[in-house]
């Protein structure tokens, strides 16, 4: 890699105001932002006006604008390259591997995207009559079986619109359970493996949280469970597979412990990608768990789309279960059911995010009981692979079986200086996004890897000779990874200064002439 390019001048400009400094890969055209918004320029011309002219004071009175916006002011083509240019910029998972541990981010099929887009489902509206909505609401049905069969659990709501959302709603159902049997319990015993989620969930639903420490292996420690186990205990938060990629091998154990003192088994199953078609959380005694569609199903995560995370559980919470539930009668005909009276109420406008129910039931059926079950084969043999390749030159911590994700740490590269963060950002220069850096805490400087199943041997490779690269450089050239990255737009950022003094948005310069009652109506 070579050393950041210098700065220059660039030519003098079609345009007024000062000069921009660019560096030589920005073209021309880069240096023209949104900030050289010159006045007059319009991406549209209206038609002449041919109803009488309005002042908006006139129909709005005090709330009517009395300056212009200052919007930038661009001609169409101007607009359309400047965004057209800034999506370049990002990384997506279309561009390439996205090895972020814990967050399962694989390829959205686009058999997912042309299903969601057909008229029927993408002009359905909420408020249409329910005699109207059977196709949706047969959706609906048809993935709630699909994950009742695929989690072993009894009953499920899909409202829900995100993991931690699924956690709120899941606890809020213990509550309501240990209510009403006359006491809501006190505390929620969490593992200090958990996902941060987890201890955030407990605190919000009023629980004071107990910690777990985690025994060698990075699992469950049963004696010392036992000991925390007690009367004001609502339930475990558990996170399985672990944060660390190891399944719970004492899981059945757990569940014992902790209903043998009437306390239930949370498990967070954002991680059932390791799981699907080969085991069932319902069959090893959780009581409530919730997924994540964004991740175990393929459907767009984080800025890619709104996500979903439905909350199944056992027969004895399902009273609580948000409303309104799908009902099906004798004649196959859906109804809603709002009388629901121990319910917890509803957590999500409507039924959910719809959208991410057609993807993920797409997914689902498109790959069939055994395509899934390949697909979590997949991924686990894509993590045992990069271990592999791996572990001879990154330390391993937890040397137990790795399930879809393995996490390594930096202890060997902090010989010379360099952090996880580091090799995270130098990563970014060979065209791969970051793993998850210094998380799970009980991995000092972890760095935490998931392929998924969505990577071909040759991304793999790719991706194994980016990091024995780095691995190299930390050796012999540390001062070129701890200045990385060198290729993209802006390089390393001062993340003090981007947390104390965070600019979120772009602001205009003030209006150059206030708005008077004279003014043209079309400018404002
Ligand atoms: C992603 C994740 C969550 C939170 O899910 P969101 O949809 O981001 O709210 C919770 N637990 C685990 C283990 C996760 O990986």
């Amino acid at each position: 890699m070579s050393a950041i390019p210098t700065e220059l001048e660039t030519p003098a400009a079609p345009f007024t105001g000062t000069p921009r400094k660019v560096t030589p890969h920005q073209t021309q055209n880069e240096a023209l932002s949104f900030e050289k918004s010159s006045p007059g320029k319009r991406a549209y011309r209206l038609a002449p006006l041919d109803v009488p002219a309005v002042r908006p004071s006139a129909l709005l009175g005090d709330a009517a604008r009395t300056e212009p916006a200052a919007l930038p002011e661009l001609s169409e083509i101007e607009i359309i390259r400047h965004f057209t240019r800034m999506s370049t910029w990002n990384y997506a998972i279309d561009l390439g591997m996205y090895p972020l541990g814990s967050c399962t981010m694989k390829y959205n099929p686009r058999v997912n995207e042309y299903v969601a887009r057909l008229e029927g489902i993408a002009e359905a509206h909420p408020y249409q009559p329910v005699e109207l909505s059977q196709g949706s609401l047969s959706i609906l049905k048809d993935l709630e079986h699909c994950l009742l069969a695929i989690t072993g659990m009894d009953a499920i709501t899909l409202q829900p619109a995100a993991g931690a959302h699924g956690e709120f709603t899941g606890i809020l159902l213990v509550r309501a359970y240990h209510q009403a049997r006359g006491n809501a319990r006190r505390t929620v015993i969490i593992p200090d493996s958990a996902h941060g989620t987890n201890p955030a969930t407990a605190a919000v639903c009023g629980y004071e949280v107990v910690n777990l420490k985690s025994n060698p292996d990075g699992g469950v420690d049963l004696e010392a469970l036992r000991a925390l186990v007690d009367e004001n205990t609502a339930a475990m938060m558990l996170t399985n597979p672990s944060t660390i990629g190891v399944f719970e091998n004492e899981i059945a154990a757990v569940a014992e412990i902790l209903h043998s003192k009437g306390a239930l088994l949370y498990m967070d199953g954002a991680n059932m990608n390791a799981l699907v078609g080969k085991t069932r959380p319902g069959d090893f005694g959780v009581d409530v768990m919730h997924l994540n569609l964004h991740k175990t199903f393929s459907t767009p995560h984080g800025g890619g789309g709104p996500g979903s995370g439905p909350v199944a559980c056992k027969r004895i919470l399902e009273p609580f279960l948000p409303a309104p539930t799908v009902r099906t009668g004798a004649d196959g005909t859906h109804t809603l059911d709002f009388n629901r009276p121990q319910s917890v109420g509803r957590v999500r406008m409507f039924y959910g995010n719809f959208g991410m129910f057609v993807r993920a039931l797409a997914y689902i059926l498109a790959n069939g009981p055994d395509g899934l079950r390949q697909t979590t084969e997949d991924a686990v043999l894509n993590a045992n692979y990069l271990r592999a390749k791996l572990e001879d030159v990154y330390e391993l911590p937890y040397k137990t079986p790795s399930l879809h994700e393995v996490v390594f740490s930096d202890r060997r590269q902090l010989k010379h200086g360099i952090k996880t963060g580091d090799i995270a950002k130098r990563l970014i220069d060979y065209g791969f996004h970051p793993y998850t850096t210094s998380f799970p805490l009980i991995v000092p400087g972890a760095l935490m890897i998931e392929p998924t199943e969505s990577e071909s041997r040759e991304e793999l490779d790719l991706f194994v000779d980016a990091m024995r690269q780095i691995a190299r450089e930390a050796e012999e050239n540390p001062a070129l990874v701890l200045a990385a990255p060198h290729s993209t737009r802006i390089s390393r950022l001062d993340e003090t200064a981007a947390a104390r003094k965070p600019v979120l948005r772009w602001k205009a310069a003030p209006a150059a002439t206030p708005l008077t009652p004279d003014t043209p109506a079309r400018e404002w």
